[in-house]
């Protein structure tokens, strides 16, 4: 086992029984994350759906198969070679939102991952995710499609998948999404370039 595997399993192993909010009274299972951990990519949703509790992975269910649909056909790469995670590790009943709390608590965890990974663009899906790795408060149609520098990591928002799902007429724009990303990866000198300076006030590592 690799050290980077080794960090993420003993991670899983803290988590899998936390009872640090309201959340694990309801939850089935935790779903801490899935996919390589030598990624170069990491995605990050919002939090566990109603597959994903019974399962214990991260977008397995519709999201998730437009998800992979999306990493094939435009970054030409399947799931496993991406690393897939969430803001929140439990689901919120009815899939409500996280709660700014619920946010705050796991919130560490997320930072661990990314740590622990350290890919090269951390994938924001959304509006949760992108305000928990920025301090940026615009909403997701604004800052989609920008790189932002923030705590020493580029993190790139993206409409969430599950957008496309809710609107029809999203989809090209979460297609599109996906197709900067990949000019983003193939030029990593186009990413430094379109990043403004770091003016992230928070700690993150
Ligand atoms: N499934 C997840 O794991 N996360 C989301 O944000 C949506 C669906």
């Amino acid at each position: 086992m690799t050290d980077k595997a080794r960090r993420l399993a003993e991670l899983h192993e803290a988590l899998k029984d936390c009872r640090r909010c309201a959340l694990h009274e309801s939850r089935t299972n935790i779903v801490l994350g899935s996919g390589s951990p030598d990624a170069r990519v990491m995605f990050v949703g919002e939090a566990p759906g109603y597959n994903e509790d019974i399962q214990g992975q991260p977008f397995v269910g519709a999201a998730g198969r437009l998800l992979d649909e999306l990493l094939k056909e435009i970054l030409g790469i399947p799931r496993d070679l991406v690393y897939i995670a969430n803001v929140l590790k439990c689901r919120p009943p009815e899939n409500r939102d996280p709660t700014a709390i619920e946010v705050e608590t796991c919130k560490p965890f997320l930072l661990t991952q990314v740590d622990v990974i350290s890919p090269r663009i951390v994938c924001a899906l959304g509006n949760f995710a992108t305000r928990t790795l920025t301090d940026r408060r615009e909403g997701i149609t604004k800052l989609r499609r920008k790189v932002i520098r923030s705590a020493g990591r580029f993190v790139f928002p993206m409409f969430h998948p599950a957008a496309a799902l809710h609107r029809g007429d999203l989809y090209e724009d979460v297609r599109l999404d996906f197709v900067t990303l990949k000019e983003f990866l193939e030029s990593p000198e186009l990413a430094e370039k379109a990043a403004g300076p770091d003016t992230s006030q928070m700690e993150l590592f």
